[in-house]
């Protein structure tokens, strides 16, 4: 114990000045059970406490290297940069905001976009990133949504978008709003091509992305503890002057109440996305066959696309069912 090299860590008190939390070096404190938690640990467990489950929010990047298959990823509308349309300031100007989102995330913009294959099946893949300005949707992030559901429909693929947002951008005032309809739009010219799209909502998904594209998705995902609301549950409060019930927002309640399809833990997650994809293409779902790389997604539509949806609905209800394939029970 002598040599435990001890890291000082400030936590918030409700009384007094903040006291100093004592960890062993190489420990976090897990916001969700208090405990502390070894780093490497957390990052073994795709950074889930491997103590109470929490799911900690994780970058676009991580997400990617677990969701998209190795040397698959190909960026869609890299060139894009935002800019300042209103030269808003509020105590500091909006590009130097967007500059210090750009250096600490890597990023350019709060969605990642691009092409990859999930499980061997082709998808169109875009990202947020709540580390950027909070998962905002600016006029970049909408622009980039837009042009994503352009190549998923040249392309003839399957969209699967992964939402982590605190909603409108407020530095781009109306402009980031009209997000709101441009990516509703956009989405009608996948629904047209036929080609299905999976949303997967993480922590936390709230205002006009959870009010626009995030909750328009053939099947809908969640990560556990997920908060999927419009808005917090203080201001939900003082407009109804009603007191809300326990969990309210969380994935688990609004899969109860039937606005989301399942709730999937995160190191699940790859897995089930492609046996979705896999769903929606008509094919073998027991991962037994070889992929077919090129084949096209059923047709939006038509009745074995219908099945397929069905069927895909049905993974909720039985959960571990889809890991041993369609024809075993657990
Ligand atoms: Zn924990």
């Amino acid at each position: 114990m002598s040599d435990i090299t001890v890291e000082i860590t400030h936590k918030g008190s409700d009384v007094g000045s903040p006291q100093p939390d004592l960890l062993p070096k190489g420990f976090s404190r897990c916001p969700s059970c208090d405990r502390p938690v070894k780093a490497d640990a957390l990052q073994a467990a795709l950074q889930v406490c491997p103590l109470c489950s929490y799911h900690h929010p994780i970058s676009a990047s991580d997400r990617l290297e677990q969701l998209a298959d190795p040397h698959s990823w190909r960026t869609v509308a890299a060139e894009l940069r935002p800019l300042d349309p209103l030269s808003f300031f509020d105590i500091r100007p909006y590009m130097d905001r967007l500059q210090k989102a750009q250096d600490e995330t890597g990023l350019a913009e709060a969605l990642l976009a691009g092409r990859c294959t999930i499980g061997h099946r082709r998808v169109a893949l875009g990202i947020m990133d709540f580390r950027f300005l909070g998962g905002s949707m600016g006029s970049v992030v909408g622009e980039t949504f837009a042009r994503l559901v352009a190549r998923a429909v040249e392309d003839g693929v399957p969209l699967v978008v992964v939402a982590a947002s605190g909603g409108a951008r407020m530095q781009e005032g109306i402009l980031s709003l009209m997000q709101m309809a441009k990516t509703v739009v956009a989405l009608e010219s996948l629904s047209r091509r036929g080609l299905p799209f999976i949303s997967v909502l993480t922590h936390p998904t709230t205002g006009g992305v959870l009010a626009s594209f995030a909750t328009l998705a053939d099947v809908i995902l969640a990560e556990p503890g997920a908060f999927l609301t419009f808005t917090g549950p203080r201001v939900i409060e003082q407009t109804t002057r009603e007191k809300l019930p326990p969990g309210f927002g969380s994935a688990e309640s609004n899969f109860a109440h039937g606005q989301i399809d399942m709730v999937v833990p995160r190191a699940e997650l790859k897995e089930r996305l492609a046996h979705l994809l896999a769903l929606f293409e008509g094919g073998d779902t027991s991962g037994l066959e070889p992929v077919q790389p090129d084949k096209a997604p059923l047709s939006r539509g038509s009745r074995p696309f219908a099945r397929a949806l069905a069927g895909a609905k049905k993974l909720a209800l039985s959960p571990r069912r889809w890991l041993f394939g369609g024809g075993q029970q657990d």
